[in-house]
């Protein structure tokens, strides 16, 4: 794994809750955390999704996230010790070449979704669980690296939309050589419309020629 920035943060106080169970990600709180009340602020859009609508505390962790706006607005790699914020072309070499595990990887799209308690820790390095903003992917590490070799070939004269959708613009196809494209196309037509897949259009960069 490069190396990249890691994010410093202080804790955040918490207190004694009563539940054992957190209202947010369900996970343990160990008596300690925030009453929802306190914890979840009235401009909090899913509460649909919370895994314990039972309980009325939320645990440290959730606490900790909910109390940093970067945690929203930038994507997450978290592993055991280090917490970062990777730009689009690290999170494309991350996925390639992941962190020991266990990690959780956050890819946030809109910036506007809290996604930490939705993410599932990643176990193994060649197949993990990634949050790609609302969505789970199951990073399957060869399949992702050959189809993104293919989608930045593409990319080179199709726009990321082109190739995501497989509606390309005529023009476009003689530019890139029909031989070519057909070659390329057959890579991945079978692909398109999978969760990883339209991970490794977002994740792709431009090549430098
Ligand atoms: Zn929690």
């Amino acid at each position: 794994m490069g190396d990249y920035a890691a994010v410093v943060m202080r804790d955040i106080a918490v207190q004694d809750v009563p539940d054992a169970r957190c209202w947010l990600c369900g996970g343990a709180t160990g008596g300690k955390g925030l009453p929802v009340k306190r914890a979840i602020k009235d401009t909090f859009t899913d509460r649909d999704k919370a895994r314990r609508p039972v309980s009325k505390s939320v645990c440290p962790g959730c606490v900790f996230c909910l109390s940093y706006t970067s945690l929203r607005n930038y994507s997450i790699l978290a592993t055991e010790d280090v917490l970062r914020h990777p730009t689009r072309s690290e999170i494309r070499d991350l996925l390639l070449d992941p962190p020991e595990p266990p990690f959780v990887f956050c890819i946030a799209v809109s910036g506007q979704k809290w996604l930490h308690f939705r993410a599932q820790v990643a176990y193994d390095q060649d197949g993990f669980p990634v949050q790609f903003e609302e969505m789970t992917v199951c990073v399957w590490r060869d399949p992702l690296a050959e189809w993104l070799e293919v989608v930045e070939n593409l990319y080179t004269v199709f726009s990321k939309e082109e190739i995501r959708t497989g509606q390309y613009i005529q023009n476009r196809i003689k530019q890139f050589g029909l031989a070519r494209f057909q070659e390329e196309e057959e890579k991945i037509t079978k692909h398109r419309g999978t969760r990883l897949f339209d991970l490794a259009v977002f994740i792709s960069q431009k090549k430098e020629v």
